[in-house]
């Protein structure tokens, strides 16, 4: 294989995966993964609005769940970058705390629902 067809390889699985992962993801409900120090410690249906409080040792976030949104309202982090990131909705969006270690991803009902958006 020549170097360029290599490059080329790779800008496809790049550009592919994203698209294969989004197919796998279908026929669940709509969820919010909250991850902390890399791993998955909740899942919270995003049809229940509602407050979640979160800590681990690094600090605490309180997420919000608003009809389908999801955002970080409170946290005890430096930078607050988290609570400034302001509502997600779309399909592998992520609000991320990193001197917390926290995330929190949204994963969506259907692949058909992003696309229209
Ligand atoms: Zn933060």
């Amino acid at each position: 294989m020549k170097k360029q067809d290599i490059i080329l390889l790779a800008v496809i699985v790049i550009v592919l995966l994203p698209a294969v992962i989004l197919l796998l993801n279908t026929g669940k409900g709509g969820t919010a993964v909250v991850r902390s120090d890399g791993n998955v410690i909740d899942t919270i249906s995003l049809d229940k609005n509602g407050t979640y409080s979160y800590s681990n040792e690094h600090g605490y976030n309180i997420v919000e769940i608003t009809d389908g949104k999801v955002r970080v309202i409170e946290a005890d982090c430096p930078n607050q970058d988290c609570v400034n990131k302001g509502y997600i909705k779309r399909n592998n969006e992520s609000v991320i705390c990193l001197p917390h270690r926290f995330e929190v991803t949204i994963k969506a009902k259907d692949d058909e629902y992003d696309i229209i958006r």
